[in-house]
């Protein structure tokens, strides 16, 4: 029920993203817009935390009535270590992106890890060769996204050998050197790079543009702006796309459902995320 006196809103829940830069974050607008639409008396608000300041930040979610918070870079992995329980594919990908409260206990969990494999398995029933291309935070809940689900071969690449070598055998799969990488082919190929970004690299591309991707699915977690050269470059060779639109908005429905029990209509949020991201400049 809202609280509300001669008409100012007094919000009975408490929500917010912490990391850093937040600057283009759409959570807050996604998350708001949820409370408003299935009428909770809740707000979420953008937090910058610097990492030297995630100890404080804990101390003050474990003091003041804060009901669930988004985690985003840099601190996916590294607020582990203050969490009393941790959900499976939290655990399992080694990096949380939500925080909520059950039982008295601060529990981590990861829905980009759903997030990520349903749109996926809207394509592709069941993929048994996939390629990574980054070895950072988000190529961890994807690792463990593909394996967890039965993929037989996962193959990370990335610019820095070492680390993609070291990932991959965290998760028990195979590296591939990143100057090899359009040697590669299989069912699905995933690019966890900024390549193709808003403000970072908008015109570069994981995959060599020379070379048609021997894939049945290209999938980008970039997911601002909608269409970059890596999808551009697989639906000219003909391939099915899913833009990373489709992660975020589904990530983003596995927080709220977490938080409140409830469910976001996945397509008028698809409509609310796109038009954010036509008039953002
Ligand atoms: P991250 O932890 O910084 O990792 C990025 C990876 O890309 C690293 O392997 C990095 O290599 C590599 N990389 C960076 N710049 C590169 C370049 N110029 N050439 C080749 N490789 C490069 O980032 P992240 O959290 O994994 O995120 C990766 C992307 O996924 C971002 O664009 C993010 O917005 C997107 N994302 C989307 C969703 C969604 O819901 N759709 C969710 C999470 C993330 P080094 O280690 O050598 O720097």
């Amino acid at each position: 029920m809202t609280l509300s006196t001669q008409g100012v809103f007094l919000p009975e829940k408490i929500y917010g993203i912490i990391g850093q830069p937040l600057g283009h974050s759409l959570s807050p607008l996604i998350h708001n817009w949820g409370f408003q639409q299935l009428g909770l008396s809740s707000v979420y608000f953008r937090w910058p935390v610097h990492p030297r300041q995630l100890p404080e930040f804990i101390a003050a979610l474990r003091t003041l009535p804060i009901s669930g918070v988004s985690v985003t870079i840099p601190h996916k992995c590294s607020i582990m270590a203050y969490l009393d329980e941790y959900s499976e594919n939290a655990l399992r990908a080694g990096a949380v992106n939500t925080l909520y409260w059950r039982g008295g206990a601060l529990w981590g969990d990861n829905t980009d890890v759903q997030g990520f494999l349903k749109p996926l398995q809207k394509k592709l029933a069941s993929p048994q060769k996939a390629m990574i291309l980054g070895a950072g935070g988000a190529a961890r809940a994807v690792l463990w996204g593909l394996i967890g689900s039965g993929v037989n071969s996962v193959v990370v690449t990335a610019r820095n050998s070492n680390k993609a070598a070291a990932l991959a055998k965290e998760f028990g799969a195979d590296w591939m050197d990143w100057d090899q990488r359009g040697q590669w082919s299989g069912d699905v190929l995933i690019n966890a790079t900024p390549l193709g970004m808003a403000g970072c690299d908008e015109q570069a591309n994981p995959w060599p543009s020379n070379v048609p991707p021997r894939v049945s699915v290209v999938y980008d977690l970039v997911y601002n702006p909608l269409e970059t050269p890596f999808l551009r470059l697989g639906k000219a060779a003909g391939l099915q796309t899913i833009a990373g639109l489709e992660m975020f908005i589904s990530q983003a429905v596995g927080q709220f459902s977490l938080w409140t029990g409830m469910e976001l209509d996945l397509q008028e949020l698809r409509s609310l995320v796109c038009s954010a991201l036509r008039n953002t400049p």
